[in-house]
């Protein structure tokens, strides 16, 4: 009997232990949390958003995105629905692609895999950290929570990155693969919230705008996106801020300066402000200029504007067409410079990890060490925002189990 250990039962090890087990072998899956798949039961603000429909090769970012091409193809949406469908998990699609269960509750979603995972055999450890993995001849050692010595012919690593770590995150792969010869690259939070010191920002804490953000950079031309920036005590949130992050965060590990332009009215051009402006001067001459910017904006953001031009007490009949060129330029392009991402602690995924050249996009089998395997978010891909991270998890994974069985 072929004696499996997979370690984190996150989406990629829940999906792998099921499609690896069969009558000859025995599986044990460890898990140190308390349940299966916690980063399931946050994912997609509580409705649980576990795959998109739309997916290729460039929804991600990582040193190898041709590792993704057969993975594509062989475990693409259509297959990972079937899979749900047979299991009695029923799916719900939106037009943006964005899939979450039909129920939106990931209770759903995780006690199909733990009811899954007792029909089939597995062996649910939970609470159970694994420290190391040794290898002694062709087997692998582990010793769950420090006491019994167990050993396997084979061992999958599915533990993800150590994004989050409230919720599992960890470097156990990283530190795992490392000790196995594997190259790393460095891991990077994404999908994060950015730090500045620029002090509006913290006087605005609590507004909530749309927006356009655009990162102004030699590295990466071009990249701006559309959607909510929150200003907080310590920087910039908001969906906009978690999608540019990736960039932000690559920048700063490479310990290069990053200022974003925020455009505050994205849906205006210049020429259309600058005309809505000088109308509502016309219409309105005896009104503040505070009362005009808050017809556009909300009010900590109108008070910063009319204190940094010192035009607090400027009625409209005062404003010249230089004065609402100036406010226009603070409008469309608010320049922050970012010091720091908020780190792991608070990131949904990680950059960076275990270099894809060095495992098979087949099978996720270590090129390095027989019988050893990586899945999930441990290798060197990460996804957009959307549930491109999910899928890649489910998709590796299973990929994983299906070689695990032999
Ligand atoms: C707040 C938040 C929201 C998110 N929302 C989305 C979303 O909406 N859509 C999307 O696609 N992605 C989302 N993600 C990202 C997604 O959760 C991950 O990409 C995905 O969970 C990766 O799956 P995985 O199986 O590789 O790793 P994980 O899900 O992290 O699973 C790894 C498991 O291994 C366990 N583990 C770690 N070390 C050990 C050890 N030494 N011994 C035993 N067990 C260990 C951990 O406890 C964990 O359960 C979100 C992440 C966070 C943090």
């Amino acid at each position: 009997m072929t004696k499996i250990a997979i370690i984190g039962a996150g989406a990629s090890g829940l999906i792998a232990a099921l499609h690896a087990k069969n009558r000859d072998n025995s599986i044990d899956l460890y898990e140190k949390n308390s349940i299966i798949g916690k980063k399931i039961t946050v994912s997609g603000n509580g409705k649980c958003n576990i795959a998109n429909k739309n997916i290729t090769k460039y929804d991600y970012f990582g040193n190898n995105l041709d590792f993704l091409e057969y993975g594509l193809k062989e475990f693409g949406f259509l297959k990972f629905e079937k899979f749900c469908n047979e299991m009695g998990l029923y799916l719900s699609v939106k037009e943006d692609g964005k899939v979450y269960p039909r129920s939106f509750e990931s209770t759903s979603v995780i006690k199909i895999f733990e009811e899954k995972l007792s029909e089939k055999g597995v062996n649910l450890h939970l609470s159970s950290e694994i420290k190391k993995i040794t290898r002694q001849n062709d087997k692998f050692i582990l010793e769950p929570n420090g006491k019994d010595i167990n050993f396997y012919d084979k061992v999958l690593i599915s533990t993800g990155s150590k994004a989050s770590p409230k919720l599992g995150g960890s470097s156990f792969s990283e530190n795992m693969a490392k000790s196995f010869g594997h190259n790393l690259f460095p891991s990077y939070p994404s999908l994060v919230q950015l730090e500045t010191k620029k002090k509006q920002v913290s006087r605005m804490s609590g507004v909530k705008i749309e927006a356009k953000v655009t990162l102004l950079s030699k590295e990466y031309k071009k990249v701006s996106v559309e959607g909510d920036v929150l200003f907080t005590k310590y920087g910039l949130s908001g969906f906009a801020i978690l999608d540019i992050s990736f960039f932000v965060s690559k920048l700063l590990l490479e310990n290069k300066k990053v200022i974003l332009s925020i455009d505050m009215i994205p849906e205006f051009s210049i020429d259309k402000l600058q005309s809505i402006m000088i109308k509502n001067c016309r219409n309105n001459p005896n009104s503040s200029f505070d009362t005009m910017l808050m017809g556009l904006l909300p009010l900590k953001i109108a008070k910063y504007i009319s204190f940094e031009l010192g035009f607090a007490k400027k009625r409209l009949e005062d404003l010249s067409l230089k004065d609402v060129k100036k406010v226009i330029y603070l409008i469309k392009d608010f320049r922050c410079s970012i010091e720091d991402t908020h780190g792991f602690d608070y990131a949904e995924v990680c950059g960076g990890g275990i270099d894809t050249l060095e495992v098979d996009s087949k099978t996720m089998e270590s090129k390095l060490v027989k019988n050893l395997y990586f899945s999930g978010e441990s290798l060197d891909i990460v996804g957009k925002r959307g549930g491109y991270n999910f899928a890649f998890a489910w998709m590796s994974g299973y990929l994983a189990g299906k070689s695990l069985k032999g």
